[in-house]
């Protein structure tokens, strides 16, 4: 492993808590760096102008923040949540007291005001509005008082220049890294989403519509014939005819095949005009959108003929099925069980007649 690989390794680690969402800890471990940088180089800018408090507490916040990073790696997200934020402000104050706005030290309240923005589970609102309330009179404070201790300007320089850079790679990180995860989430929950549906809706034997989907649909087409895009619409249901014979005689496995085939080839001879579902066991629901009885009744008719001709290959044998419909043209004023009912009847009416045929 490079050492390139071995960095991106321990910086993106999850932490010992599974349930605590690793760009968390990695949004505090990257702050923390930055943060640590510059405390850094701050204290090597006090040895230069001799500021022995500057190296003490510039030396005391880098081991304390070295600490602060090192819990990001156990689960203790609420500490070190509270440890980074305290230590930042106090950190800042501080600094400002003892080195005044020439440290560059204040850079870290906005990026801090980011990081908590992401991160902070509890009144974000208000943390954030403290934030603020401190950058405001750490201002106040520097208008009426100066600096005990001065940089020379090349330190004084380097110093801004650093917390500046360091703060608008914090921001710049934290915020791609955020948003970047966010938008991955939503996409992979869009697509989740889009597959729960088609498992919802969708027969897993036939891969048609089930019941649930076609009752949505018949809702959605309602409200079309409500606002006046529709103004017909009919409905049947189709049941195999001695459909148990198939199974007692070739097995279930054949009867499950005999329903898929059928099921594509009435997918297929819906397709345009309407839709079609399994509605139970081995019967099917029809809907023809935009037709009245008449119409519906030629559609069927032309699909009955497609079904008597389908040939259904089983190992050595060749099957052939024929089905009954009851088809009804959909009577607006009825509910859509009455409905539903009205081709059902019909459906029986043509069993008891002999099958093989649509009453309508
Ligand atoms: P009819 O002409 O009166 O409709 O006769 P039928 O034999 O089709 O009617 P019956 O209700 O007696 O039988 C329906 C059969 O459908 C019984 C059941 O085992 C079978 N069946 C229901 N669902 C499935 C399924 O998913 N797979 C298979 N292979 N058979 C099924
Ligand atoms: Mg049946
Ligand atoms: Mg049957």
């Amino acid at each position: 492993m490079s050492v390139i690989t071995k960095a991106k390794a321990f910086l993106f680690r999850e932490p010992e808590n599974k349930n605590e969402p690793v760009k968390t800890a990695v949004v505090l471990r990257v702050s923390c760096m930055a943060f640590m940088l510059y405390l850094l180089f701050l204290s090597i800018g006090s040895i230069r102008i001799g500021c022995s408090y500057g190296i003490g507490l510039g030396l005391l916040f880098l081991v304390f923040n070295a600490a602060v990073f090192a819990c990001t790696y156990r689960d203790l997200f609420h500490i070190t949540f509270l440890l980074f934020n305290v230590s930042t402000v106090a950190w800042v104050i501080l600094s400002f007291v003892l080195f005044g706005e020439a440290a560059g030290s204040h850079h870290f309240i906005l990026a801090l005001i980011l990081v908590d923005l992401l991160l902070a589970r509890r009144h974000p609102a208000l943390i954030i509005s403290g934030l603020y309330a401190v950058r405001v009179l750490l201002y106040l404070y520097s208008t009426w008082n100066e600096p005990p201790a001065q940089f020379e300007s090349g330190v004084r320089i380097g110093l801004y220049t650093l917390s500046l850079a360091l703060e608008y790679a914090t921001v710049l990180f934290s915020g791609i890294y955020f948003t970047k995860d966010a938008f991955q989430m939503e996409v992979r929950l869009q697509e989740y989403n889009e597959e729960l549906r088609h498992v919802a809706s969708t027969d897993p034997l036939t891969k048609v519509w089930n019941r649930f989907r076609m009752l949505e649909h018949v809702q959605k087409q309602l409200k079309k014939y409500k606002k006046g895009e529709m103004l017909f619409m009919s409905v049947a249901i189709g049941d195999i005819d001695f459909f148990k014979r198939v199974n007692d005689t070739y097995g279930h496995e054949c009867g499950d095949e005999v329903l898929r085939r059928l099921a594509r080839l009435f997918d297929e001879k819906t397709r345009g005009i309407g839709a079609v579902a399994r509605w139970g066991g081995e019967e099917f629901l029809f809907l023809f959108e935009n037709m009245n009885g008449d119409e519906a009744w030629t559609a069927l008719s032309g699909i009955q003929r497609n079904l008597n001709k389908l040939e259904i290959p089983y190992g050595e044998q060749v099957l052939h099925v024929t089905m009954t419909f009851g088809l009804s043209e959909y009577d607006f004023k009825r509910s859509l069980d009455e409905n539903i009912k009205l081709a059902d009847d019909k459906l029986y009416q043509g069993k008891e007649g002999g099958r093989d045929r649509i009453i309508y």
